[in-house]
């Protein structure tokens, strides 16, 4: 039984629970085509399996965490990647073992006309696509209509539907069930929480969230002073309902680059380390994982969820051609797509020299969005427990 903070602003999904009880002994802790088990980094070392990149920079959103806006690698006049240059930029990366895309921004994906053309594109490839997205255009048939009419859609039910087809992962943006906060959330539009309910509840019953692994997720990023008191009942909803979940502190990076306005909206440290053990302690309870195995993988950035080694087996391509660490670090560039060779970018990066590491840990957070020291405090709390 869960409970809720009382809010009559709270107005949750309707999505069936999937795991009433227990998790399967069998249950993968991750969202099909994200991360890579031990076996797999070791078997592909040395190959760029998994791309960030960005597609288009549209969006009517205006999310005060923004990552990409402000973003320091956005700065200034750039040539940007046009559709053609994006294809050929995963053609590229295919020779260099990719499985797999997560769309990163600039914009929202899904306000991009050429979005499903793309997807259709990857398909093609046999590349899986993970899309992050606030799911405002899956779930109001008004936008579905005016950006996928086109392709013979005009409703969320059929764009999903063809979403499932094209065998993607859904990423969906999902600070709260308070509307009022979310609704803050993403600049202050009124009725956006209703929108992104209904897209859940639309793909939930297509059946993203049946799979083992499953194929739907709950970015519940930034955890910030607003949302925190609901982010544990987020954790544990989703959870129940196969909706694999990302919770952390907003980066060091664009609208939050500077450090007072990191401080500004993130809880305090106590505050986090607490949060982190209760999500793990439910873990274990569960059965999604177990503390051996927790010891063995380490305390994830993401809160229970499988440790981050995306720096070791990929990068991310803004939509400047620019190549970075990763989408947490704005400062570390390895290179420009219009310069140099994606394979020449990759072999001299330091991402590739960390080949085959299943936990990476953090850096662009460590010290940062993540205190010194959070992981073995996290660790200390949960034993105790
Ligand atoms: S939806 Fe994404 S791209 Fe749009 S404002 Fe929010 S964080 Fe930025
Ligand atoms: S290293 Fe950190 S910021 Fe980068 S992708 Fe992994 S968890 Fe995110």
């Amino acid at each position: 039984m869960l409970f809720f903070a009382v809010s009559p602003m709270n107005i949750l999904p309707k999505v069936q629970i999937v795991y009433k009880k227990q998790f399967p002994k069998t249950f993968a802790n991750d969202v099909a085509g994200w991360g890579f088990s031990k076996e797999e980094l070791i078997a592909n070392k040395g190959k760029v399996l998994s791309l960030d990149i960005d597609f288009g920079n549209y969006c009517s959103l205006n999310c005060p965490h923004c990552f990409r806006r402000n973003n320091k690698v956005d700065f200034g006049k750039h040539k940007l990647m046009g559709y053609k240059d994006i294809v050929a930029l995963i053609e590229d990366a295919k020779k260099l073992g990719l499985k797999s895309v997560k769309f990163l921004g600039a914009g929202e994906p899904f306000e991009n006309k050429r979005f499903l053309e793309f997807l259709r594109f990857l398909k093609k490839s046999k590349i899986t696509p993970l899309i992050f997205t606030k799911g405002h255009v899956i779930g109001d048939d008004e936008l579905v209509k005016k950006y996928y009419s086109d392709y013979g859609i005009s409703t969320g039910r059929q764009l999903v539907k063809e979403l499932k087809k094209l065998g993607a992962g859904i990423l969906l943006g999902f600070n709260s069930f308070d509307t009022e906060i979310q609704d803050k959330m993403v600049g202050g539009v009124k009725g956006y929480s209703l929108k992104r309910n209904r897209a859940l509840e639309l793909l939930a019953e297509a059946g993203f969230n049946k799979p083992n692994p499953t194929r739907l997720a709950l970015i519940a990023t930034p955890l910030t002073k607003s949302n925190y008191k609901g982010a544990f009942d987020i954790y544990k909803w989703a959870r129940q309902r196969n909706l694999y979940t990302i919770i952390c502190p907003t980066m060091v990076s664009g609208r939050c680059a500077k450090e007072w306005a990191w401080h500004k909206i993130t809880p305090s440290r106590k505050k986090l380390v607490d949060l982190y053990a209760r999500i793990y302690k439910f873990n274990i309870e569960k059965g999604i994982q177990s503390l051996k195995q927790i010891k063995e993988e380490g305390i994830s950035p993401y809160a229970g969820a499988t440790p981050c080694h995306q720096i070791a087996c990929g990068m991310y391509v803004t939509l400047t051609g620019t190549v970075l660490r990763c989408p947490g670090d704005d400062v570390t560039v390895f290179g420009s797509v219009w310069k140099e060779p994606l394979e020449q970018i990759w072999k001299k990066s330091e991402n590739c020299k960390r080949a085959g590491t299943f936990n990476c840990g953090c850096p662009p957070k460590a010290g940062k969005s993540i205190p010194e020291n959070f992981y073995s405090e996290v660790m200390k709390k949960l034993e105790k427990t």
